[in-house]
């Protein structure tokens, strides 16, 4: 493992960060690290910094950092980029399109377009049934037909509880409708109270409206 020299205040001269041997450190130039993300690696070569005489540990100094966590960067970029290719090459060996394939694992209707760039990493369930209908192209139909039937299944438990909602929505409305009519009836006495409220109501009404012509 590679660290850098965070808490080298607390520390005596040469003293090792990650072992706490005294007299440990030796400066270290031109060292090779492996970078290493997954099963994918990169040399990064000529880092300098110290090591550890005890434990070995390399303890990089800035630059030799910013190269180093650059190369993992690049690592991990490039393994999202593979692991998108490789989405995109079983969608088209299965014949579906981005929406159809958006549509059978979720993600969202641009989910698997980002996936197959490489702008995001698609999450491992995607990887796992990707490369399952890959090795097994004829479980396509079968992911398919039990997509259908999660999807009515949720359909139809969302059922009542639209119903709730419509019968809360108008009852709320009927609530709504005798307060503005007692309230025009009780307070002659304060016409800005008045004014004020049949502002609101105006302002609500077009909103009411637009809402039932949705339907
Ligand atoms: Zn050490």
């Amino acid at each position: 493992m590679t660290t850098t020299h965070d808490n080298v205040a607390a520390l005596a001269p040469r003293q090792c960060p990650a072992c706490g041997s005294r007299e440990a450190l030796a400066p270290v130039k031109n060292v090779s690290l492996r970078a290493r993300v997954g099963d994918l690696e990169q040399t990064v070569a000529r880092l300098t910094g110290e090591a550890c005489g005890v434990c070995e540990e390399t303890f990089l100094d800035d630059a030799s950092s910013v190269r180093y966590g650059e190369a993992l960067d690049g690592l991990v970029k490039a393994r999202r980029e593979a692991e998108g290719e490789e989405l995109k090459r079983v969608r088209k060996k299965l014949g579906l399109t981005q929406r159809d394939a958006g549509l059978l694992v979720g993600g969202g209707p641009n989910g698997m377009s980002r996936w197959e760039r490489g702008t995001v990493e698609p999450p491992q369930p995607v990887r796992t049934l990707f490369g399952l209908l890959d090795l097994h192209p004829d479980l396509l139909q079968d992911a398919l037909g039990a997509n259908l039937r999660a999807r009515a299944e949720e359909a139809v438990a969302a059922l009542p509880q639209v119903r709730l909602r419509r019968r809360g929505q108008a009852m709320a409305h009927a609530a709504q409708s005798v307060k503005s009519a007692s309230g025009s009836a009780s307070t002659p006495l304060h016409p800005g109270v008045m004014a004020a409220s049949k502002k609101k109501d105006e302002a609500r009404r077009p909103a009411g409206k637009a809402r039932a012509a949705k339907r």
